[in-house]
């Protein structure tokens, strides 16, 4: 399985990835991605548990990804930082509850995490996907629906009312000089925003995910449950490490 479990206090006041005083670049959710995310918060409730495996397989993805380009890109994994996933869950006293996801993958550009983060449901499918998780009151039907259609990143909004993320996009030959930009969006508005990190080029290279935990959701920050949760879905989850970080 490959997870490691380390216990470490390493969240001491870090700059704020909101960034609530720069001016944001704010884009509109298509009108299909409205909806999707609206049924995707009410109606999918007790299959929540699966936002975890959608993160740790897109953060695979990222670091395979990574891998391939790496094979006609010379020099991309020079100096770099090993292939791993991090996974944090962070309870601070004041502040919401946060888990957050860092992959050492491919990144984003802020061209897409604009286009990437909103655009699976532009996908073939996603029209049949509404139909059918609109009129369906059976959830387990939504929740094959969901196995069926991978809703993906959108499952983060099932935990979180806010979610930031940051990516900074592997140095290519036609992208040297890459920057670390946020998107961030909350569960409950139609648009989203995208903005250069305030905290600056922090990652080196890949995406960080931060959850603000819904405050019915904070179970998830416990041990017992993250790890249940990577083992329960090991068949989905990393062929690279995976650590789990909590707090002392
Ligand atoms: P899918 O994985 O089926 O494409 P998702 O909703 O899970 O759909 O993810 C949408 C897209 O966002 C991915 O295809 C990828 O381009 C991008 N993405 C998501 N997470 C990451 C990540 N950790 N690193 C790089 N790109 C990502
Ligand atoms: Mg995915």
């Amino acid at each position: 399985l490959g997870l490691s479990l380390l216990s470490a206090n390493v969240f001491a006041a870090s700059p704020d990835v909101a960034g609530d005083d720069l001016p944001k670049q704010k884009h509109d959710y298509q009108s299909d991605v409205a909806r999707l995310r609206k049924i995707v918060v009410n109606s999918l409730y007790s299959h929540r548990d699966v936002f975890l495996r959608e993160l740790i397989s897109n953060a695979n993805d990222a670091l395979e990804k990574l891998r391939l380009t790496a094979l006609t890109e010379r020099g991309m994994l020079e100096g770099a930082e090993q292939l791993n996933i991090t996974i944090k869950a962070v309870k601070d006293e004041d502040g919401p509850g946060r888990i957050v996801i860092t992959d050492t993958g491919i990144g984003m550009t802020p061209e897409e995490l604009t286009k990437n983060l909103q655009g699976t449901l532009a996908k073939s499918g996603t029209t049949e996907f509404l139909q059918k998780a609109e009129t369906s009151t059976d959830t387990t039907g939504t929740g094959n629906l969901i196995g069926a259609f991978g809703l993906g990143f959108y499952s983060s909004f099932l935990v979180a009312d806010k979610v930031y993320v940051a990516s900074m996009a592997a140095k290519t030959s036609k992208n040297p000089e890459p920057a670390q930009y946020v998107f961030s969006s909350s569960a409950e508005e139609s648009s989203f925003e995208v903005y250069p990190d305030p905290r600056g080029n922090t990652l080196g290279r890949g995406t960080e995910i931060t959850l603000e935990l819904k405050d019915d959701a904070l179970e998830y920050l416990e041990t017992f449950k993250l790890t249940d949760l990577i083992s329960k879905h090991s068949s989905f989850s990393s062929s690279f490490p995976v650590y789990l970080h909590t707090q002392r």
